[in-house]
């Protein structure tokens, strides 16, 4: 692991989701930015003290030079840092798995894919969200065509905890994300917007055509947006409007996707992801539950527990973990990809989500303009 050290955020949701269904075992990192508090870190996590790295680049030279070196390194630090790490890594032939947003810039996304491409090393992505297994489901019901042809799709994500200048307070957190040479370009819009963008993209099937973004920044002394809406125009015609904020009060992590067909509609929910409405035109709603029988075998392959027994995030985040390790096996066996290891995040899905804000960025700078964005 590369970043997720003392106090770090997503670097422990991998540590928890990695080791969910046994398929991996931490054996070195480079956890922090302080070379001196990484190392500090890694016994804590139970990483030995002679794996435990001051950098990316010690990690990079230490493991190669070991009989048996790692096999996969996670990518858990800031957005600026993703592009140098992972080029890094896959030049030194290791598999890496790679936080959202891909790349701070469209031209580092490209290359990165391109990279991916021609080591042929695995890139996989935390588009987190598709690791939910009812989401799996939504997205086997929509290409069934069980609600018809898709008119609408309508996708939020809202998140409350930047609704203040909690950056000039001291949440580390906040304050990187607020800083455009280590966010990117976009501030909601990429740090969740892309979540909300691959999630709809992913169970609509749909490939965009078109958008048009209105950004807005609430809270004085930012330079990034802090919410933003986006029209969206899909290939053969179906429309689509996308609100991410992250000064959205009262909401903790209400991601929410609706998508409405010619002949019914499906509702899902971060917050109650155990749960799939679809509403069957002039009939009345019916719930699909997680774990039960007539889901489909893509969310079968997803599911830990009976019925009744709530899963959540760190099972979604497990799901992908599985499904990279899945992609990494079929690879090594040159056999087939079994389910768990189809319809996963990788580079490309990174490069499309990069390329989405990208577009953004530039329909609202150009006076909210359509633009019709490359990749996706
Ligand atoms: P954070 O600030 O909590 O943690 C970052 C960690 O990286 C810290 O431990 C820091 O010391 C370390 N670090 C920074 N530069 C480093 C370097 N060069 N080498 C080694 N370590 C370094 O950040 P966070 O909230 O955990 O976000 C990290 C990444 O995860 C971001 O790209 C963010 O967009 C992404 N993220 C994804 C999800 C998801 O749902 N997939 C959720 C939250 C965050």
């Amino acid at each position: 692991m590369v970043g997720g050290g003392e106090g770090a955020y997503i670097g422990g949701i991998h540590r928890y989701a990695s080791r969910l269904d046994d398929q991996y075992e931490l054996v070195a990192g480079a956890f922090d930015i302080s070379a001196e508090k990484g190392r500090a870190f890694a016994g804590s996590v139970g990483v030995a003290s002679n794996r435990a790295y001051g950098s990316y680049l010690e990690l990079i030279e230490g493991e190669r030079a070991r009989a048996d070196k790692v096999d996969i390194v996670s990518i858990c630090t800031p957005n600026h840092t993703h592009f140098p790490i992972a080029k890094a890594l896959i030049e030194a032939g290791f598999d890496i798995i790679c936080e959202k947003p891909m790349t701070t810039t469209l031209e580092d996304a490209v290359s990165l894919h391109q990279l991916a491409r021609s080591s042929g090393c695995f890139v996989g992505v935390t588009y987190t969200y598709s690791g939910y297994p009812l989401v799996h489901e939504a997205r086997a019901l929509v290409a069934q065509g069980v609600i018809g042809t898709v008119r609408v799709v309508q996708v939020e994500y809202p998140l409350e905890w930047m609704a203040t200048a909690i950056e000039a307070a001291g949440n580390t957190q906040a304050e990187w994300r607020t800083d455009p040479k280590r966010s990117g370009r976009g501030g909601s819009i990429g740090d969740i917007g892309t979540h909300a963008y691959h999630l709809a993209a992913f169970v609509s099937g749909l490939k965009l055509d078109a958008l048009c973004a209105d950004l807005a920044t609430f809270v004085p002394g930012r330079s990034l947006d802090d919410n933003a809406h986006v029209m969206l125009r899909y290939e053969g015609g179906a429309r689509g409007l996308l609100w991410s904020s992250q000064v959205a009060v009262g909401h903790s992590n209400g991601l929410r996707l609706r998508i409405t067909g010619d002949k019914g509609s499906l509702a899902w929910a971060q917050e109650q992801p155990n749960e799939l409405l679809h509403t069957p035109l002039g009939r009345a709603p019916a719930t699909i539950k997680r774990g039960r029988d007539d889901v489909s075998d893509a969310a079968r392959v997803r599911t830990r527990t009976p019925p009744g027994h709530p899963e959540g995030y760190i099972e979604a985040f497990a799901n992908l973990y599985g499904g990279f390790a899945e992609a990494i096996r079929a690879r090594l066996d040159n056999r087939q990809v079994g389910p768990l290891g189809r319809d996963i995040p990788v580079a490309y899905d990174g490069l499309k989500g990069v390329a989405f804000v990208d577009a953004v960025v530039d329909s609202f700078e150009r006076g909210s303009v359509w633009v019709k964005p490359e990749f996706v």
